[in-house]
């Protein structure tokens, strides 16, 4: 049973794509059905035609608010995260995430948006122009109301099996693209759920952020690539693009598509010394929106940290702003 709304695939798996005012489009949101009521991972971001969308998408299937038993995040970025208050104000379902993805929702939307400060201060040191931290500091206090009403969390624990409508689903942790980033796998009709980890044809971001939130997370992300390529997928389902099935496949071609970038970066550091804004400038050009180059920004600035930690860059001091040279 289909419609333009909702797709329903194997095991009891609705998806249902949210629009997102971004190039990305749209977001999936699933439901699975089960004896007690729907379970609704990642339910989208906060606007007015997403809130449109998913009423439509009910009155099409026929549940309404009461319905829902649980509302589940695989991570804490505001396009999965943010409808989740709401869905939890009209539905009184708990609203279910890791204890890393709670966290960084403090630090981004709560009492006084401490995460903003500590980027732009990141972004500066790193070579951004002065005109564009003042813009980016709008753009990014702008995103609180697309994450409000914020939920009460309760806290989901990796690693322990998490009942996903009728079926116990193990709660695989996959941080990289975000720390706290959890997928769900259940091995009788392998499924998995993939959230942003695995996307079939566009390469997650994958951003080091302030605040020791994690080290090297494209380290972590190459881990979490490894480690779930290794399961048994005849249908993985993502937070953009449709279902697929070639799992392990597209694992490695992601692999791949970072070590070819980590390659051409550390070639530009041959010559000269870079700040990380020049070289992703170098990397993803000029014609950026503020959004895109956060994300740009913040990616160039996990390809360099890993390579300092792996030693095949230095890092440094010059003039003020931090460099990078190939050894
Ligand atoms: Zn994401
Ligand atoms: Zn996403």
């Amino acid at each position: 049973m289909s419609s333009s709304l909702h797709t329903l695939h194997n095991d009891n798996v609705c998806q249902i794509k949210v629009p997102l005012p971004f190039p990305l489009r749209w977001v999936n949101s699933y439901l699975i059905r089960g004896a007690s009521g729907f379970t609704l991972i990642d339910p989208g971001l906060h606007t007015e035609a997403a809130e449109q969308h998913w009423v439509q998408a009910m009155d099409e299937l026929g549940i309404g608010f009461r319905d829902i038993e649980q509302i589940v995040l695989t991570h804490h970025h505001p396009d999965h995260y943010g409808l989740a208050g709401f869905f939890q104000e009209r539905s009184g379902a708990p609203v279910l995430m890791s204890e890393a993805g709670h966290h960084q929702v403090r630090l981004l939307w709560g009492d006084g948006q401490p995460m903003a400060a500590a980027l732009l201060r990141l972004f500066s040191s790193n070579g951004m122009p002065e005109e564009m931290l003042l813009s980016m500091e709008d753009h990014m206090a702008g995103f609180v109301p697309l994450v409000s009403p914020q939920p009460e969390i309760t806290p989901i624990r990796i690693g322990d099996p998490l009942r996903l409508g009728d079926h116990e689903y193990e709660t695989v942790h996959t941080p990289g693209h975000a720390s706290g980033h959890v997928c769900f796998y259940r091995a009788e009709t392998k499924v998995m759920l993939c959230g942003d980890h695995v996307i079939p044809q566009i390469s997650p971001n994958v951003s080091y952020l302030p605040g020791g939130i994690d080290d090297n997370p494209l380290g972590s992300f190459l881990r979490s690539l490894e480690a779930i390529g290794r399961y048994d997928v005849a249908w993985a389902y993502p937070g953009h693009r449709e279902p697929f099935t070639s799992f392990a496949h597209r694992t490695q071609e992601l692999i791949a598509h970072h070590e070819s970038r980590l390659e051409l970066m550390r070639a530009m550091l041959v010559e000269q010394p870079l700040t990380a804004y020049h070289v992703c400038r170098n990397t993803f050009g000029h014609k950026l929106t503020l959004h895109q180059l956060r994300f740009a920004l913040s990616e160039t600035l996990a390809h360099l940290i890993y390579m300092r930690e792996a030693g095949t860059i230095r890092e440094r001091e010059q003039d003020g702003l931090i460099v990078y040279q190939a050894r």
